[in-house]
C-alpha cells in the first residue's frame, strides 16, 4: 500500500452520484503507469452499521488515460438497494462522497487488472458501458485515441437519463476530434423535452439488436463493463450471436453475475468435499450450495479478508496446501503458485487451505 493525497473533487454527472478524486503519491515519487482499463484497490479502516471500526477493501478503476501527475477515480454513490431502503448505504463510496475531502491521505495498491484493449489496431474494438462501468471504457477510450488514432472504436453508453452522464463534454469533443470514433448514448428512460440525437441516440438498454443496427459487419473485439443485469444479459448474448468467446472481455465492479459462472458454481455434490481452514482450525463440508469458497467461508463464520468479490483485487488470495480450485473462468488477479482467490474458486477434491 502506499499514501495518495487527494489533490482536487470535481462532480460529473447532473445527479451529482458521481464524483471524480485526483490523486497524487505523498512520497513525491513517480507514479506507477498502468494501462488504461486497469484499477487501484483501496484499503479503509471504516465503522460498519454497528460503529465497529473493521478494514474494508475496494477498488475503482482509473478513469482516464495515463496521466504522470495524478492518478483520477470516478466514484458513484451507493444507496441502499430499491427494495430495502432499511439498510445501510454503500459504505466506501458514500465515505468518499461524504468525507473524502482535497487533502485527504489514502491507502492505495499499486495498478492492477487484466480488462486492458488488445493491440490489435485492424480489429475495430466496440466499448460497452453501463451507468458508472463507463470508467474503464472511458480510459480505454482516451488512451487509444491518443496511441492508435486510426483503430475503429465504438462506444455504447448507456445511462438511465441525462443527469447520469458523465464526461458527456469529453466524449463530445472526442467525437469531434476523430473520425474514428464513434459514440451511441443509449437512454433507458430520457427525461421529457430532450430529444433524440441531442443527449442521446437511442432509447432502451443496449442489446444485440441495437449493436447489429450500428455495427458495420464484420469482426470486432467487445469490452464491456455495467451493471449485473447489463452484464448477465449482454455477455452471453454477444456468444449466443456467434462472437468467439476470446473476443468478448468484461469486467463486473461486483461479485462476477456471469450466466456461465453460476452455472459451473451452484450444483449440488452428491459426495460432499471437505474443505479444512488450517488457521481456524475448521473442517466444513463443500456440498455445492455456496457460489464460491469466499461465501462459503463466511457463511460459517470464517473471518476472510475480501475486496472485489469478482476475482480482480487479489484481497482474498489465500494459500492452497493440499486439493484444487477451480474457476468458472480465470480470474483477472494473477494469482500467485500455490494459491487461489477465494471469491471466484470453488474445490474440486478435499482442499486444504491456510485461512
Ligand atoms: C475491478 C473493479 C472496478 C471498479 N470500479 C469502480 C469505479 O470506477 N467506480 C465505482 O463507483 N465503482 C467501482 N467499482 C465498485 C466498487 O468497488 C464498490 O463495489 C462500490 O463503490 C460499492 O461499494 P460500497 O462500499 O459503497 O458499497 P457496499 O457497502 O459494498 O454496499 C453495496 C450495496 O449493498 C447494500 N447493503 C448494505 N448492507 C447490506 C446487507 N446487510 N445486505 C444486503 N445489502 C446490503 C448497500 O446498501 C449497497 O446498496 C469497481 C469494482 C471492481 C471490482
Amino acid at each position: 500500500m502506499r499514501a495518495f493525497r487527494v489533490r482536487s473533487r470535481d462532480d460529473e454527472d447532473d445527479a451529482l452520484s458521481q464524483t471524480s478524486f485526483y490523486l497524487e503519491p505523498v512520497d513525491g515519487q513517480p507514479l506507477a503507469p498502468y494501462r488504461a482499463g486497469q484499477f487501484l484497490t483501496f484499503q479503509f479502516e471504516l465503522p460498519d452499521a454497528q460503529g465497529a471500526v473493521r478494514p474494508v477493501t475496494r477498488c475503482y478503476s482509473l478513469s482516464d488515460r495515463h496521466d504522470p501527475q495524478a492518478y483520477r477515480i470516478t466514484v458513484k454513490r451507493i444507496p441502499p438497494p430499491r427494495d430495502r431502503p432499511d439498510l445501510p448505504p454503500g459504505l466506501v463510496s458514500n465515505h468518499f462522497h461524504d468525507r473524502v475531502a482535497p487533502g485527504a491521505i489514502l491507502q492505495v495498491r499499486a495498478p492492477g487488472g487484466a480488462f486492458v484493449l488488445d493491440d490489435d489496431a485492424s480489429v475495430p474494438a466496440v466499448l460497452i458501458a453501463g451507468g458508472v462501468g463507463i470508467t474503464p471504457l472511458f480510459a480505454m477510450a482516451r488512451a487509444a485515441l491518443s496511441a492508435k488514432p486510426d483503430r475503429a472504436l465504438h462506444l455504447f453508453y448507456g445511462v438511465r437519463d441525462s443527469r447520469e452522464l458523465v464526461f458527456e463534454a469529453d466524449l463530445l469533443a472526442m467525437e469531434q476530434q476523430h473520425p474514428n470514433f464513434h459514440l451511441t448514448c443509449v437512454q433507458s428512460a430520457p427525461l421529457p423535452g430532450e430529444r433524440e440525437a441531442d443527449r442521446y441516440h437511442a432509447v432502451g438498454f443496449i442489446d444485440v439488436a441495437l449493436l447489429r443496427r450500428i455495427l458495420p459487419h464484420g469482426q470486432h473485439h467487445f469490452y464491456v463493463c455495467g451493471p449485473p443485469p447489463m452484464m448477465a444479459s449482454l455477455v452471453p448474448a454477444l456468444r449466443d450471436w456467434g462472437v468467439a468467446g476470446d473476443a468478448v472481455h468484461y469486467e463486473a465492479f461486483g461479485p462476477a453475475s456471469i450466466e456461465s459462472a453460476e452455472q459451473v458454481s451452484a450444483t449440488p455434490l452428491e459426495t460432499p468435499i471437505d474443505v479444512h481452514f488450517a488457521n481456524s482450525a475448521r473442517t466444513l463440508s463443500w456440498t455445492g450450495q455456496d457460489t464460491n469458497l469466499l461465501d462459503f467461508a463466511e457463511r460459517h463464520g470464517i473471518a476472510v479478508d475480501s475486496g472485489c468479490r469478482s476475482g480482480s483485487c487479489g484481497t482474498c488470495e489465500t494459500a492452497v496446501t493440499s486439493g484444487d480450485v477451480r474457476y468458472a473462468q480465470p480470474p483477472s488477479f494473477d494469482v500467485a503458485r500455490g494459491h487461489c482467490l477465494l471469491c471466484v474458486g470453488v474445490p474440486t477434491r478435499d482442499l486444504v487451505l491456510q485461512a
